[in-house]
């Protein structure tokens, strides 16, 4: 069976683009992969959490990953911190990355912003800890929205310098194809980039300091209808055609958002709302992200009510991920010429 490792941060705020974006594509692997989903505490501390916030978004996330349909006995739900081995091939793969690999990284630049100098290192050798994720389970699918696409390329790039870098002891080991397998990234459906509805310039982010900018998974009907009515648009009807789309960010957003709701393509949507003003389709919109969503939130609010659970799905999943990750790391370490007992 193809592996499959993809992580959420638990920094609040989880949205219809993480929705979209990850957690629905997440649920669909589930029956012809072996998941791992993790909720990356250790990415999300590259920006300062407030403790207490970071361990009550822990377990919404873990409770988000449920209510949207991930079997936690089929499949493996965990906090990241709770694997030493991600930090600890992070470290490695720090020696193995290059600095100019890293300088490219394009959601550095946007996160540390102006005030670069005052960056966390962690920030910036992100990617690296991202790779560690994925290569510490010899993962060879990775289900993401678009804005990690560049992240993934990265990850390739080390897992194929670390197999070029110690090739003579990882052939000593008997892996012709490599130690590490390259990832495959996967970005597919009509909302693999869900933009900002004040901005469509800009990606639907939990750290947009506007909440009309997006939709939370804990949401109730008026917010989701409020924010969609607000939602930034132009004043054209909507085209018939897919073509008719290009230029127009704020209508491609909410086609594509629609469309991914329904489980559908931009043209099918299209062809039912080509000519309708946006006050129309907008109506129909909000119906369908309620009806989509709100049972989401309820259910995440229901898990939530029991923390306990939640930790002992996180700490069950853990052993499982501990089970696969640790004879994997302990050939890391053979192959990098590390001493161990
Ligand atoms: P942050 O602003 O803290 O980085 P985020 O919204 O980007 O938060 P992440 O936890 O970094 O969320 O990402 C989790 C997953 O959601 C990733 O696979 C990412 O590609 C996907 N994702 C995030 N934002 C969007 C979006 N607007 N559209 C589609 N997918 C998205
Ligand atoms: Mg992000």
């Amino acid at each position: 069976k193809p592996r499959v490792f993809s992580g959420v941060q638990p920094t609040g705020n989880l949205h219809l683009g993480n929705y979209l974006g990850a957690i629905t594509r997440f649920v669909a692997l589930q029956d012809e992969h072996e998941c791992l989903y993790c909720v990356v505490d250790l990415h999300a501390i590259t920006v300062f959490q407030d403790p207490d916030e970071l361990t009550h978004n822990t377990r919404e996330v873990t409770a988000a990953f449920i209510a949207a349909g991930i079997d936690p006995t089929r499949q493996i739900i965990f906090n990241q911190s709770q694997v030493s081995g991600h930090a600890e091939l992070a470290w490695i793969l720090n020696c193995v990355a290059r600095l100019g690999w890293l300088n490219r990284m394009t959601q550095f630049k946007e996160k540390a912003g102006k005030d670069r100098e005052n960056a966390s290192a962690g920030l910036y050798v992100y990617p690296n800890l991202m790779a560690a994720d994925i290569l510490l389970y010899h993962a060879t699918h990775v289900p993401v929205g678009e804005d990690q696409k560049q992240h993934l390329e990265l990850a390739r790039d080390i897992a194929q310098k670390s197999n070029n870098d110690f090739a003579k002891t990882i052939a000593r080991a008997d892996y012709p194809g490599g130690f590490f397998p390259l990832p495959e990234p996967l970005i597919a459906g009509p909302a693999t980039r869900v933009m900002s509805f004040r901005d469509g310039t800009k990606k639907m982010s939990k750290s947009d300091p506007s909440d009309l900018s997006r939709i939370n998974l804990t949401d109730d009907a008026d917010a989701i209808a409020k924010k969609i009515k607000k939602a930034k648009t132009d004043p054209e009807p909507l085209p018939s055609e897919v073509e008719g789309l290009e230029a127009r960010a704020e209508a491609d957003n909410l086609i594509g958002i629609y469309a991914a709701l329904q489980g559908t393509q931009k043209d099918v949507v299209l062809r039912q709302y080509g000519g309708a003003p946006f006050s129309k389709f907008k109506e129909a919109l909000a119906e369908l992200a309620t009806e989509k969503l709100t049972p989401i939130g309820d259910e995440m609010r229901r898990l939530l009510a029991d923390p306990v659970e939640i930790d002992r799905i996180l700490a069950d999943g853990a052993s499982r991920a501990h089970a696969i990750a640790d004879p994997i790391l302990a050939k890391t370490k053979d192959i990098v010429g590390f001493i161990r007992s």
